[in-house]
């Protein structure tokens, strides 16, 4: 399929100019990484979607050029006070060949949910969702088709205005780019070790914490560093107040099984409202499996693993779709969980989602959506 203009897309949100994507083709393709040397977000494909913001035209220029550099002042605000935000999801190449992506109006929607706590003005969902089936068409010879691989998408916002006063930005850059990703479980789950911080804080209620933001990650990088120094992979945050009740794990939402019982942290305002997390009780739900979304002390989850009741613990995200925690420490006590190996339970949890994802079983609840390409 060959075209040279997304004509045929017209934004619904009556203030953008523009009523085409103007597509600049690359003149020199990079080579594709095989699909078994595929890692998390280190290669990208031939292109990339940009679009600008300006008070005057709201935002406009929607454009596909060749992946290239960001040229920015160095007093562009957003590498200075970090107002920015991104999303992260996956298309996939199914079973049947056909490309669907997972969940996309739920990824698109909390965009635009996180740039309104950064007070980043918002972009039609509509026409985000129409950035990712555009690019996506573009570079689609780029998506893996080995099981366990997918292409990521990354769609981001940035205050591009040059100006070294704090404030809400005048102008913004909204940029998708795409990556090739491989399966994170090459070798099956291997679960992993987490330390639980009284210390450190992610983030707090009034803060950042739902918003998918840079500066939660900068927030997160000198606690997850320690962690390493006492041989964990990741951090178990607790709530920034009374540095108690879980919040999350890492960079994903935090889920347990306790006798029959699945429990995870509510939706508080210091925690990411995970599309995975979403999905994953959706399907706890659909198998009739009693759902706790309440909170949970650090001291209830310790005394649970003692007494042989919490049977499973394991992180949710994109990336991986579960993370399975083997061993949890809080200050110098230190429990195995499950004997140290993925549990049964989240391990069907994830054979459901990757079903679901690859097209094998049916997907009850339209989490997919086909790819759409020029007539
Ligand atoms: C992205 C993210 C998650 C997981 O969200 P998904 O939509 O499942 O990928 C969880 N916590 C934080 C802090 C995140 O940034």
């Amino acid at each position: 399929m060959t075209f040279d203009n997304y004509n045929d897309f017209v934004w619904s949100d009556g203030k953008l100019n523009s009523t085409s994507i103007t597509i600049t083709r690359t003149k020199k393709h990079k080579p594709h990484p095989s699909d078994d040397e595929l890692r998390f977000g280190s290669s990208f494909t031939d292109h990339m979607f940009c679009m600008d913001y300006n008070e005057s035209n709201g935002w406009h220029d929607p454009r596909i050029v060749p992946y290239q550099p960001l040229i920015l002042d160095p007093a562009t605000a957003v590498l200075h006070y970090a107002q920015s935000v991104f999303d992260g999801l996956k298309v996939y190449r199914c079973q049947d060949g056909i490309i669907r992506f997972f969940r996309a109006t739920k990824h698109a929607e909390r965009l635009n949910r996180s740039c309104k706590y950064l007070c980043i003005p918002t972009i039609d969902s509509e026409m985000i969702i129409q950035s990712f089936h555009a690019l996506v068409s573009i570079d689609q010879t780029w998506i893996p088709s080995k099981r366990g691989t997918a292409l990521y998408l990354r769609p981001t916002v940035i205050a591009s205005e040059a100006f070294l006063g704090v404030h809400s930005a005048k102008t913004y850059t909204y940029f998708l780019i795409l990556s090739p990703v491989g399966s994170y479980y090459e070798e099956g789950i291997s679960p992993v070790k987490i330390m639980a911080t009284d210390t450190y804080v992610r983030a707090v209620k009034g803060g950042l914490g739902a918003a998918k933001t840079a500066a939660n990650y900068a927030a997160s990088i000198f606690a997850s560093e320690d962690a390493k120094k006492f041989g964990c992979n990741q951090v178990l945050w607790l709530d920034g107040i009374e540095h108690r009740y879980l919040d999350e794990i890492g960079t994903m939402n935090v889920m347990m099984k306790i006798k029959d019982e699945i429990i995870t942290p509510p939706l508080n305002g210091a925690i990411l409202d995970g599309v995975t997390r979403d999905s994953i009780l959706t399907l706890c739900r659909d198998l009739g499996i009693k759902v706790s979304e309440r909170r949970i002390s650090i001291e209830e989850v310790m005394t649970a693993a003692h007494s042989g009741a919490l049977n499973e613990m394991w992180g949710t995200g994109t990336a991986v779709v579960v993370l399975s925690i083997g061993e949890l420490r809080y200050k110098n006590d230190k429990v195995i969980i499950n004997g140290g190996k993925p549990g049964a339970f989240m391990q069907k949890l994830y054979d459901m989602i990757v079903s679901i994802q690859y097209g094998d079983i049916k997907d009850c609840h339209n989490w997919m959506s086909v790819l759409q390409t020029l007539k």
